[in-house]
């Protein structure tokens, strides 16, 4: 049997090896699945197999099929990579295989995702004193932070939710923008709230205020900072004077929008951010630390912790505030992303994706039929050209080309292609490896 010390001394060479590959190599492979199943799907041995040999048959097998997501060419969906910091934090996390429900169990990691859940709360510009819980990603904060608002609206309307369960129980009204991400709906269906009421948005995703109608209904409205497509943000001021009035509870999701608030240059664009009453947030996505990482914040402690609640302890216990029980200690990438790059890093960091993104919708304009269909605000670019059918084209062959990977959506009904710069990693050279592959490209669609 191979000796632990050199296992982990040649996965740590095999890392290196993939990281620095990650410049040259296509950016995601064109798959080939039966191959790549045919290379996984070995009879299963009846005898153990050495883990030297079971990690370098992994990683060969595997590398066809992995995408270049930790690279600076990775523009697809909104993704970010892993800051040197958070991967090596993170390698210790595996290593330490804390179970990170109890503070009794795992003190440190108990006491790294306070002071990490303290710090983002700051630089995220949320009011002193909200409650937190570190989850898997956005959407389980929105479910999360969404179970501490029924819990909220319901308790004001005299039901005790955790007694009597939702059978009966008055009926909560959700409004939504009609831009809001597919998670909020899933986090409403798992918590058994129905279909929400859908607000109008505007060119750029944003919900219209004027037609926020509430009433004196229990109402939880959902806003959004960063909408997918094209990082645009609500007027979260607007909503929540509106949302106040009525008694309202505000949900933003700002899964990677309200990362604007660390940046000097950027926070108008979240300005009343703090008057919310919950937020969820990604650290995945902009600040760069391993999957998976997301963090629901509550400017209710008492209502967190009436949904998600389970002990009594002196010290504060992660479980308390998660739908999980053991789970990860995902404190401690963060407290690392966050300590390597400081203040100014983290706001460096997300000011020069945006100047990135506004670089590419630059010199995307510029391309023989191309459109840019979004203020770019923040990080995403959404554009397009002439036709539908060469949007497509233009995006397969880049796809195609290895040299960056950016994903087709749809918007006012008609494909687009969307460019999301959230990565660490990408540089200059690496949104000119972008642009000069669509420049390529919409010439190689237009001779198909
Ligand atoms: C990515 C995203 C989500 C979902 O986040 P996960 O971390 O994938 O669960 C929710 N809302 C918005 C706006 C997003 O961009």
């Amino acid at each position: 049997m191979s000796e632990p010390r050199d296992l982990l001394a040649r996965t740590a060479e095999l890392s290196s090896d993939f990281l620095e590959s990650l410049d040259e190599r296509p950016v995601l492979p064109d798959v080939d699945y039966e191959a790549l199943r045919a290379a996984f799907a070995r009879p299963l041995r009846d005898e153990p197999i050495d883990p030297r040999e079971v990690l370098e048959q992994l990683v060969s097998d595997a590398d066809p099929g992995i995408a270049g997501i930790p690279g600076g060419r990775w523009f697809g969906f909104v993704i970010g990579g892993s800051l040197p910091a958070a991967l090596a934090a993170d390698w210790m996390t595996s290593t330490w295989d804390q179970n990170a429900g109890l503070f009794a169990l795992a003190p440190a990691a108990a006491v790294a995702e306070e002071v990490a859940g303290e710090w983002l709360r700051e630089l995220l510009g949320l009011p002193e004193g909200v409650s937190y819980g570190f989850v898997t990603g956005c959407q389980m904060a929105h479910v999360t932070a969404l179970a501490a608002a029924r819990e909220h609206v319901m308790r004001e309307r005299g039901w005790e939710l955790g007694d009597r369960g939702l059978y009966g129980a008055p009926r909560v009204r959700v409004v939504v923008g009609a831009k809001r991400h597919v998670t909020v709906d899933r986090a409403l269906r798992l918590l058994g709230m129905g279909a929400p009421d859908v607000v109008r948005a505007d060119d750029e995703g944003r919900l219209v205020v004027d037609e926020l109608e509430l009433d004196d209904r229990p109402t939880i409205v959902c806003a959004q900072v960063g909408e997918v497509n094209t990082g645009a943000c609500d007027d979260v001021e607007a909503i929540a004077a509106r949302a106040r009035g009525a008694g309202a509870w505000l949900h933003v999701d700002g899964a990677f929008g309200l990362w604007a608030a660390a940046a000097p240059s950027l926070r108008h664009l979240v300005r009343g951010i703090d008057e919310a009453d919950s937020w969820a947030t990604d650290a995945h996505k902009w600040l760069n630390v391993p999957y998976d990482c997301g963090i629901a914040f509550c400017a209710h402690p008492a209502a967190h912790r009436a949904a998600m609640g389970m002990r009594d302890g002196a010290n504060r216990d992660q479980l308390d505030w998660n739908p999980e029980f053991s789970r990860r200690a995902r404190g401690f990438p963060v407290y690392a992303a966050l300590r390597s790059l400081g203040r100014s890093g983290v706001a460096e960091l997300v000011e020069r994706c945006c100047a990135h993104a506004r670089h590419a919708a630059e010199e995307l304009a510029r391309l023989p039929g191309a459109e840019v269909l979004n203020e770019v605000v923040l990080n995403q670019v959404l554009f397009r050209f002439g036709s539908d059918e060469q949007t497509g084209d233009v995006l397969r062959v880049v796809q195609r080309s290895g040299e960056a990977w950016l994903s087709g959506t749809t918007w006012d009904g008609r494909p687009a292609i969307r460019v999301s710069v959230s990565n660490w990693q990408t540089s200059a050279a690496d949104v000119e490896r972008l642009v000069g592959a669509f420049r390529a490209a919409v010439v190689d669609a237009a001779a198909v």
